[in-house]
């Protein structure tokens, strides 16, 4: 390897704590117990669920990791700020953040709802902002190489009937995370999307996707599990030269 190479590598070193937000049920959950069993020490997250999240930390802590819990809405920027920088304070910068915590509030467009526009855009879009903004420069301190992994979907990418407010959040992702990944590189942070197709979990547990299954190449929906290995992989050490991408997990839905 050369100087450059070895000055620049980001497979080096890549292990600590990460935070994945919206990890008390669903995908965030399964994302969490993969990340414990790669080597990771976990901060779990989540808005009101805090037995379900606790639960999943003890799950952890038997796999031989650390685990804590943190509790806040990511629309209070100012609780989420606070939560996350009293942390930081006690505990030390993260190594890596999945934002994952995500709402949808289908619905035809000309009946969509102010609240159901405002609350898909503030969840994801403010959610984002409201969680990594004070992560970053404590994250950029370690000197080390870091891991931001945001979760958009197969509805940013391709657009979904019923799910203009949806789509936007999650497209809007997209661009952030295209532009951050551009900013942190020399420091040897990346920044990438997963996006998920139809994956069951709550999210999907009242849905008829009968038609939407036809439409999917491998005529089934994807696990939560299938998710949290796409992500694992973009914080692990294989990752270290992949930056400013979405990677699509959707069974060839797109
Ligand atoms: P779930 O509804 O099962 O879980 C959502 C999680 O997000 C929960 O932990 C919930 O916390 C948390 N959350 C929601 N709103 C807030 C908020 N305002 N503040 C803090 N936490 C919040 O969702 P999934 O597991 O299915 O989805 C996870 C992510 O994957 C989302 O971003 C979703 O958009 C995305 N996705 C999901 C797909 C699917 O088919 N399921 C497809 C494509 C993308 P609590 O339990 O406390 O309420």
């Amino acid at each position: 390897m050369t100087r450059d190479n070895a000055s620049l590598s980001t497979t080096a070193r890549v292990s600590g704590t990460i935070l994945v937000t919206g990890s008390s049920r669903g995908i965030g959950r399964a994302i969490a117990l993969r990340l414990a069993r790669d080597g990771f020490d976990v901060v779990l997250h989540c808005r009101s669920r805090i037995a379900e999240a606790q639960a999943v930390a003890e799950e952890i802590r038997g796999l031989g990791r650390r685990a804590r819990v943190l509790c806040f809405d990511v629309t209070e920027r100012a609780q989420a700020r606070a939560t996350l920088e009293a942390d930081i304070a006690e505990h030390g910068a993260y190594y890596g953040v999945v934002c994952n915590a995500g709402i949808t509030a289908d619905g035809a467009f000309p009946a969509l709802t102010d609240e159901a526009w405002d609350s898909v855009i503030d969840t994801s879009l403010d959610g984002f902002y409201n969680v990594v903004k004070p992560l970053v420069m404590p994250m950029i301190r370690r000197r080390a190489p870091g891991r931001i992994v945001v979760m958009s979907s197969v509805s940013g990418l391709i657009g979904n009937r019923g799910q203009v407010n949806y789509s936007a959040a999650k497209a809007g992702l997209i661009g952030a995370v295209k532009a951050l990944a551009v900013e942190l590189a020399k420091r040897r942070i990346t920044v990438n999307c997963v996006a998920p197709g139809l994956i069951d979990s709550d999210m999907t547990a009242d849905g008829d996707f009968a038609e939407a299954r036809r439409a999917i190449p491998m005529q089934r929906l994807g696990s939560a599990d299938e998710v949290a290995g796409a992500v694992s992989f973009l914080c692990g050490p294989d990752a270290g030269y992949i930056t400013r991408q979405t990677l699509a997990v959707n069974g060839g839905l797109c």
